[in-house]
This record gives C-alpha cells, structure tokens and sequence, in this order.
C-alpha cells in the first residue's frame, strides 16, 4: 500500500521519524516556518499537515488540498486554520489542549510577578552596577496579596491561574461567555459583567482565544474604566488588546503596566511599546518548556495517526 503523505511546517521538539514512521514527510526541519508558496506547492498531494501558530491554513491551501484529512495544530489556539472552511470539506482539525495548560498559566503568573515586584528592571538595575546600597524605597512593588485578579477568558488556562493564584488570598472575578458555577465554588471564583471586571481589577489577566467576538476587545474605551494602578496581563491573543489604545493609555497612566506574551502584528512589536517603563515583553513562550512542547509534539503526532491509520476521530478534534 502507498504511504500516505505528510507535511511538517516547522523545526519540532521531538523527532518526527521515530513517530510517524509510516509516513512519507516532508519535514520543514527549521525555526522558520514552511514559505506560503512552498506549502501551495506541495498541498495537492497531501492527506495531512502538521502545523504551528504561525502558519496560515487558509481557503487557498485548503481548496488546493484534495486528499487532506487532517490539520493538527501544534498549539491551542486554531485562528491560524480557517475552521469553518476546513470543517466544511470534512477535513479533522485537531490541537493541543490541557498538555500546555499549566505552563501557560505559570507564565501569565510569571509577569504578574514580574510587573508587580519590578523584576526585570530591578535585574537590569543590579547588573548595570547600580546597586551600590541598600534603600527603603528602592523598586517598591505593588502587593498581589489580597488584590483582586481578573480573568478574562476563564476556560482551562484561566482556571489553572486561579488555582496557581489560591495561595496569594486573591479575590477572583472573571468573565466568561458563560457563567461556571461549578468552578466558582470550586476556584472561590465571581463572574461579573465586562465593565464590572475592568473596574474592579488589579491585574486584569487576559486567557481568551482570538475570535471575532474577542477581537480590540480592549480599546482606550475600556482601558481608561480601569484603575489607574491596574496592571493588564496578556497570554490570549494579541489582538484583543488594540495595541495603539494600549500604548496611548500607558502613556498617560490610564494604568499602571502591562506585561505580553503575544501582540497584535506578531512577530512586529511597537518600538513604542519596547521602550516603555512597566511593560514586561516576552516572544509568545506561554507553553515553552521543554516537557509541555514534546508533549504537544506527541499529541500532534498521535492525531495524525489516528486519522490517518487508524481513521478515528482524536479526543482533541476540535
Ligand atoms: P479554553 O479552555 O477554550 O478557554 C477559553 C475561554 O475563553 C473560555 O472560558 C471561553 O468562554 C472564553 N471566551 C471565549 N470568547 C470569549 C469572549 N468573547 N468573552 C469572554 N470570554 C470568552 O482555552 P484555553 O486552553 O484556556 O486557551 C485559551 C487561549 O489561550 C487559546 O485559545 C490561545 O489563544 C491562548 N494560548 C496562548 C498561549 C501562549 O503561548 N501565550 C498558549 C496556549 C494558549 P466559555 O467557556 O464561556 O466558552
């Protein structure tokens, strides 16, 4: 029998032969991704693809694609795949929850951390020789104890923050598509309306996916309902925040900081932005540690084999 064909985008964690040894690959064994005409190229011949966050798996690729049966997505968040379109050709769509879940969340936990006790600019303060003494006042933070964190997007991620958060005596208030009743009494969580968590917060925590209905759902508008000694954590997607907006309201302390790990244009940050006081900048790592990316790397594998072996529906198809 003729082996089926598959495309790899990208350079992975994990050793793709040893996994899909069934297959004919075509492995992309770089950092940078698979080039847009080259994927056009090779598509017509494909039954699978094995794709990261910043491949475009749109209606060109997918109309070009007359064998594809399954796209697995190295990461959780879909927006790089026209899903609807896809779906629509019974193509599988597979992606990588729960397995990234706590290193996500312990990264949004780290630029709390991080804006509220100053620490990257306390680490460039102490190797650019300046700690000569030591001071009272010098790089006071602010208390995440006792304040009161926001989620917005409670889902998997933002539910394993407040767990993460527990020890900290923080009041958790979220909003959500839907009400969860039974993790608010399980995480000691509130939902409130969307005004209600940007008046109220003081690190408002942003663990939402990309959707038309989450899309600049943070403009100056909403910014400036904040407090002005708030601090806004971003681990979703980039453009729920319309960066201009939040540049505008940094520069005129609508609030107090802001700490990314993703960006509206990725990989292109405002130089703006770069050069700003309380702003904590990270490269999209919110899953990068080296046991969360194999097993991501697992799960994509795993996905293919099933559609494409065994021709079963994968627990994570989307
Ligand atoms: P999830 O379990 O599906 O949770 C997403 C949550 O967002 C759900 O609670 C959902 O509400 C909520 N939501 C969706 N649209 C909303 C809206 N318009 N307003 C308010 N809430 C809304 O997904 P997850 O595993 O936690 O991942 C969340 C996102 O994090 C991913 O989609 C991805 O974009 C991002 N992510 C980033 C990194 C990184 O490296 N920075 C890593 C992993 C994931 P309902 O439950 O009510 O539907």
């Amino acid at each position: 029998m003729n082996k089926k064909n598959i495309v790899i985008t990208q350079k992975l964690p994990l050793n793709p032969y040893e996994y899909l040894s069934q297959f004919n690959i075509y492995y992309n064994n770089s950092s940078i991704p698979i080039e847009y005409n080259k994927l056009c190229e090779l598509i017509d011949d494909i039954d699978g693809i094995l794709t990261t966050v910043v491949t475009k798996i749109d209606r060109y690729i997918i109309d070009g694609a007359k064998k594809l049966k399954i796209i697995a997505n190295f990461g959780v968040g879909v927006d790089n795949i026209d899903i609807a379109y896809a779906k629509s050709k019974n193509i599988v769509i597979t992606n990588t929850p729960y397995v990234l879940t706590q290193a996500t969340a312990e990264i949004a936990l780290s630029l709390i951390l991080a804006l509220s006790r100053k620490i990257i600019d306390a680490h460039l303060f102490t190797t650019n020789k300046k700690f000569n003494i030591w001071q009272p006042m010098l790089f006071l933070g602010n208390d995440l104890y006792n304040a009161t964190v926001g989620i917005f997007g409670f889902g998997r991620i933002g539910q394993r923050l407040a767990q993460l958060l527990a020890p900290f005596n923080v009041n958790i208030i979220y909003n959500s598509r839907t009400k969860k009743v039974h993790e608010e009494l399980l995480l000691n969580a509130h939902y409130v309306e969307f005004a209600e968590l940007l008046q109220r917060s003081d690190f408002l925590i942003i663990t939402a996916p990309k959707s038309d209905s989450t899309y600049h759902r943070f403009t100056l508008k909403e910014i400036k309902l904040m407090k002005k000694t708030a601090f806004i954590i971003n681990v979703g997607r980039g453009d729920i925040i319309k960066e201009n907006d939040l540049i505008e309201a940094l520069n005129n302390k609508y609030i107090r900081g802001v700490g990314l790990d993703v960006y509206e244009n990725e990989p292109v940050i405002s130089e703006e932005l770069m050069s700003m006081e309380n702003v904590v900048l990270l490269p999209h790592i919110g899953s990068a540690t080296i046991n969360t990316r194999n097993k991501m790397a697992e799960l994509c594998f795993q996905s293919l084999n099933d559609v494409l072996l065994k021709n079963i529906k994968p627990w994570n198809a989307t």
